[in-house]
């Protein structure tokens, strides 16, 4: 999990020097392993621990940032008093990002799955010339990313003739491309791990029951933790402990901590 904040940029952008195509780019080399990614894409049935993932994993991610968090409207929330507005970025759209963050509002949560894209980081960055602030932010549990984009000090006038960018013509500093590339290996190895995981405990009729009670236990972990519900209170007594074979590591059931085995 990593949060990158880039501070406010004087950056020179000229569109004259955008490049655009007619379909999304595909994943970079720089940015995410291709072996990893094709094996990755493979997958059939990507194992998920959320029903409603996106709810979660946002809350998880604005946790990272925000000490106060108060949802007013589907995509509105306060967050440390300030009002931010939900975007939701899927299409590789960026003329309409573009638009949308050039609305009423100072602040901004741009969804994004993944960043596995140069363009993705490139505009990403180029934000920081229009934004006090931006951080990317990236879960712990899934593969899940947003944007904090921090008080819009001027409006985004980029003009462009076409909706999909395959190169805003801007250099990304290589931390950035660094932290991102580290995080999307460690999230597709992470999920290529767990799946091969279910696979195999599904193979066999007598480990069934015991993985009901792990998915179970780990999503009841998950939550507690995003909502900050682990009880330290617990005395976490041994008929409690649960031997997680999908995250690999001990859970009390009832307190939800994942380490207190070493107390006993
Ligand atoms: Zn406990």
């Amino acid at each position: 999990m990593s949060i990158i904040t880039i501070e406010s940029e004087q950056l020179s952008i000229d569109s004259e020097n955008f490049v655009y195509s007619k379909t999304s780019s595909r994943p970079s080399k720089s940015i995410v392993n291709p072996e990893l990614y094709t094996e990755y894409k493979s997958i059939k049935d990507i194992f998920n621990f959320f029903d409603d993932k996106c709810d979660y994993l946002l809350r998880e991610c604005l946790n990272y940032v925000f000490s106060n968090i108060q949802k007013i409207q589907e995509d509105i929330f306060i967050l440390n008093e300030n009002i931010y507005k939900i975007i939701q970025f899927t299409d590789n759209k960026f003329k309409n990002l573009n638009n949308s963050l050039n609305d009423k509002y100072e602040n901004y949560i741009i969804l994004c799955n993944d960043i596995y894209t140069y363009p993705k980081i490139q505009y990403f960055y180029i934000l920081s010339n229009y934004f006090e602030s931006i951080n990317i932010v990236m879960s712990q549990i899934m593969h899940y990313n947003i944007i904090v984009c921090n008080k819009r000090n001027k409006n985004l006038e980029i003009s462009f003739k076409n909706s999909i960018v395959k190169d805003f013509g801007i250099k990304v500093h290589d931390y950035i491309i660094k932290y991102i590339y580290q995080d999307n290996n460690y999230f597709l190895q992470d999920s290529i791990d767990t799946n091969n995981k279910i696979s195999n405990i599904c193979c066999n009729i007598s480990q069934i029951s015991n993985l009901n009670r792990d998915i179970y236990t780990v999503n009841k972990y998950y939550k507690a933790f995003i909502n900050k519900e682990c009880n330290i209170d617990c005395n976490c007594k041994s008929n409690n402990i649960f031997y997680s074979d999908i995250l690999e590591c001990y859970i009390c059931e009832k307190c939800l901590v994942l380490t207190r085995l070493f107390l006993f």
